[in-house]
């Protein structure tokens, strides 16, 4: 192990939109020996685990996991379901919809970029009136991230179906779950999605290092046309042996057994309980940043995230922004938190707090208080009360996860 200065006291609060604390729960868990992934033993998680995840995607389709990160199960979604040449639509909505086109890119795709400013998510007329355009179908997939984790912007996926289906167009929708998945309400299913992609690190509350494609018929039909090549990430044979609980390769055991727990402890709590308990988390952060008198990245309340907030720093007198990385560093040294930085477009005036996963009251008031005297400690100008402001909220709505789901 990398020897580091010293054992601070107390839990690291790691704070940013992923990988999140992975609680006791699972990490006891995954402590267990290794088995035979041939064998009886393993077969009763592999089919546990199969079944379990359907529900986290909402879904009655099978969903194939990948010893792999999220970027892995991106790759996957395209290679299973387009050809070389083939045109899909992709709205810039971040940092991650950006990689995911760049992806496409190198594997050949000719892939449209609808530009966007970062700060707003996927405008689903835009998308309606490409698709009416292409009256000869060139557009095989459309693809958007449901939770944008550089930006704290969600978009609205009801609204994207509408849009291909009033443009009366066969592509296929993709989604970048990867973030939301078990934080935000997502129905694969009812919003008629074809692959929706995600990973074990965010809302799953796992180490990082499983991901997910949740597949419709119609993807599975397109994958039995489709020309790109592919042979790890193929989801014939990974399908074929999941029928009896196995993989076609040693799958990773041991986060098997902590998506078992996850699948458990999400199951216990409740989905619609989880995602209201997400939804209020993040209002109580935001009540904090504008008593702060800071701005919101995100311009459209209806796209809030539940997952993260984005804030940009304030502007001194000269008109530059603070420094993002120097307060967050500050953060870091002062209080043991790590919050998220800006990434590429938004580096260096932009932080992200993320408020997912294994978080309750108490660790959003740790973590807002942490943001507070950092900025005291870093020199950023603010106003005092957002602490305050967050537990206005908290007090105000105590107790309510559960009504405030039935409310949803
Ligand atoms: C984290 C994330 C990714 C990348 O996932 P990796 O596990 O780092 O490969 C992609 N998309 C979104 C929306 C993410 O939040």
């Amino acid at each position: 192990m990398v020897k580091l200065n010293s054992h601070p006291a107390g839990r690291h609060f790691l704070q940013i939109p992923g990988p999140s604390t992975v609680p006791d729960r699972i990490l006891r868990a995954m402590d267990y020996p290794t088995i035979d992934h041939r064998g009886p033993e393993f077969q009763a998680l592999g089919k546990k685990v199969l079944a379990d995840i359907k529900t986290i995607f909402q879904t009655a389709n099978p969903v194939v996991i990948y010893p792999a990160s999220g970027t892995g199960a991106w790759e996957a979604a395209l290679v299973n379901t387009l050809s070389p040449g083939d045109t899909v639509l992709m709205v810039e909505t971040g940092h991650f919809a950006t990689l995911w086109k760049k992806m496409a890119d190198k594997l050949g795709l000719n892939a449209e970029f609808l530009g966007g400013d970062w700060r707003r998510g996927a405008d689903a007329a835009q998308i309606e009136a490409r698709l009416a355009e292409d009256k000869e179908h060139k557009i095989k997939a459309v693809c958007v991230v449901h939770n944008e984790t550089s930006t704290g912007v969600t978009s609205d996926i009801p609204a994207v179906r509408r849009a291909i289906d009033k443009a009366n167009h066969p592509a296929l929708l993709l989604v970048d779950t990867i973030s939301s998945l078990g934080s935000i309400d997502y129905r694969h299913d009812e919003w008629g999605v074809d692959v929706t992609v995600s990973g074990s690190q965010k809302g799953l509350m796992l180490p990082p290092g499983l991901s997910f494609n949740a597949v419709s018929d119609k993807a599975i039909a397109a994958s039995q046309r489709a020309g790109l090549s592919k042979a790890y990430w193929g989801w014939g044979e990974i399908l074929e042996a999941n029928k009896n609980g196995f993989w076609p390769y040693t799958p990773a055991t041991n986060l098997l057994y902590g998506l078992s727990e996850a699948c458990d402890m999400l199951a216990e709590e409740g989905l619609q309980n989880v995602f209201a308990r997400h939804q209020r988390h993040a209002a109580a952060t935001r009540e904090a940043v504008k008593a702060w008198g800071m701005e919101i990245l995100c311009q459209n309340p209806a796209e809030y995230s539940g997952v993260l907030t984005a804030v940009v720093m304030p502007r001194d007198a000269s008109g530059q922004h603070y420094n993002a990385d120097a307060f967050r560093k500050a953060v870091l040294e002062n209080f043991n938190m790590s919050l998220g930085q800006g990434l590429t477009k938004l580096s260096g005036w932009v932080f992200r707090i993320g408020h997912l996963g294994d978080f309750n009251d108490l660790t959003l008031m740790g973590t807002l208080a942490g943001v507070e005297m950092g900025f005291e400690v870093a020199g950023v100008p603010h106003q005092k009360g957002g602490v305050l402001a967050a537990m206005k909220h908290l007090t105000a709505t105590a107790g309510n996860n559960e009504k405030l789901a039935k409310a949803a």
